[in-house]
Order: C-alpha cells, then structure tokens, then sequence
C-alpha cells in the first residue's frame, strides 16, 4: 500500500479500523478478506501480502492460507489475485505452473542449490544435457550429475568404473591385512577383532573377556593353573599331560608381562 494512500489517524474513527499486526489504523476498505472467510476482516492489505509471501517462502502454493488466527480459510487463486500485489500474485503464479510442471515424468527441477527452478526435458529429444532456463546451470540427465565439461558419457562411465575397481582392490587388500594379524575372540558371545601384535602366544581380548592362547584359541586359565596339555592337541605349544614340568613361578610372571604388551590397547587386565 503506497505510504501516500494511508492516511495516518488519531484513535479509531466512524469507517476505521486497527490491523492486529501491525496495529496501524486504516480504512475499512483497506481490509481484504476471502470471500470465504466468514470473521470480520482485520488483517491490513499489505500485512495479508507480507503474510501471503512469508507463505510461499516455506509452504505449498495451494496451502496458503487466510493470516487470520483461527481461521483455517485456503486462498484461492481468485482471492490472491484480488489481495495480493503484482509481485505477490507473480510468485504465486510461478509455483502453480511448477506444481503443474512437476507432474509430468519429463519434469526436471534444475539442481543449483539456489535455483527453484525446473524444465520439461525428453531425453530422447533433447539429448543428455539439461540446461536451467532461469540460471544456466548444465545438468547430464544420464547420469544425474553437474554435467561432465570435457566428458561424453561414455568417457564419464568408463572414468567412475575404473576408480570404484581400484577402491574394490584396495579394500580387499586392507581386508587380507586384517584377516593375517588378527583373530576373532573366541570368548563367548565376543567375536571382537584382535591383533597380534609381538609378544607371546597367549592373547588377551582388549575388551578384555577372555585369555587364550594365539595358536590354538584354548582359554588360558587353566593352561596358566594346570600346564601345557591344556593346549588343544594340534598347539605347537600342547605337551601331553604329565610330562609337562611345573613351570616356575617366575616364568609365569614373565609370560604375565609379556602378555601385556602383546595386547594392542593396554587395557588393564584384571588378575584372576
Ligand atoms: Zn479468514
Ligand atoms: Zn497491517
Ligand atoms: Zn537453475
Ligand atoms: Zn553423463
Ligand atoms: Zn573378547
Ligand atoms: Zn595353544
């Protein structure tokens, strides 16, 4: 509403009213409404406008509503043509024709973060590259990507292979790695990765639930308390039982040491 039309009044008069949003005082023929709203109107024109295009900015076209609180009124497109400003009703326009747009299964919307934009585009018609009619930006609708400068599609194709090989190798050369220095924990219900890392043959789970042996997976409690027949047979460690000596307590101790430092995180292991 141009400033020079809003005559400025002390107090409500005869044929005035007081918008509630902005609280300006104005005419009553100042107040547009929906013809289907059916509270009295008290929303000034150009708040309804403002509220009109703060709508769009984060609505449906066709959910914008009457500003009013409480009412739960849907413009039409008569009522924003007779309420809203040039620009407002533009706007409005613009994003019913996209909706419209939009349906078709040709409908691209252009890609630039910042453009709304969007175009029928047929493939078979138009060729692979999708150029934004409101900003230019240049779209492959093969490979739904910025469109490769430099690049047919078949070169694209060839290039994005060749690298998603090279990652495939890659990870299963880490994988092979993995797979020679560690060992699932045998403890129960843990399978927790665990790697080698020097040391004795006797591991501990860093989590840590279980000691045992690196070679054969035998728990090490009763290898530690009863000699080396508690290996499983096949243990280069394994010594039937009976023959195996005593060890002396100080190798034990040692072992004890060592089986610290051959756990990759240096959890502290609680003596059992
Ligand atoms: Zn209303
Ligand atoms: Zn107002
Ligand atoms: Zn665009
Ligand atoms: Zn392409
Ligand atoms: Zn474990
Ligand atoms: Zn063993």
């Amino acid at each position: 509403m141009p400033a020079d039309q809003v005559a400025v009044l002390e107090g409500p008069l005869e044929g005035t009213r007081e918008c509630v949003v902005c609280s300006e005082t104005y005419g009553i023929e100042q107040f547009p409404t929906s013809a289907a709203c059916t509270h009295e109107p008290e929303v000034c024109g150009e708040c309804y406008d403002q509220s009109i295009n703060a709508q769009l900015d984060d609505k449906a076209w066709d959910n914008v509503g009457c500003p009013t609180e409480g009412c739960d009124v849907v413009l039409q497109h008569a009522d924003i043509h007779e309420i809203a400003t040039q620009a407002t009703q533009t706007r409005y326009d613009e994003a019913c024709l996209q909706s419209v747009l939009a349906a078709d299964p040709d409908f691209r919307h252009c890609q630039r973060p910042d453009c709304n934009s969007g175009q029928i585009h047929e493939n078979g018609t138009d060729g692979p590259i999708f150029r934004c009619q409101a900003c230019g930006f240049r779209l492959c609708v093969i490979h739904n990507v910025p469109w490769h400068e430099d690049e047919t599609c078949e070169h694209y194709d060839l290039r994005v292979k060749g690298r998603e090989n090279e990652e495939q190798l890659q990870a299963k050369a880490s994988l092979k790695v993995i797979d020679e220095t560690t060992k699932k924990c045998p403890g129960e219900g843990c399978s927790w990765p665990i790697e080698k890392n020097g040391g004795c043959n006797h591991m501990t789970c860093e989590f840590p639930c279980y000691r045992f042996c690196w070679l054969c997976l035998a728990p090490y409690q009763p290898i530690r308390d009863e000699g080396n027949h508690r290996h499983y047979k096949h243990c280069e460690l394994y010594v039937p039982w009976r023959t195996s000596p005593p060890e002396p307590r100080i190798t034990i101790f040692g072992q004890y040491l060592q089986r610290h430092k051959s756990t990759r995180v240096q959890t502290p292991v609680n003596e059992r």
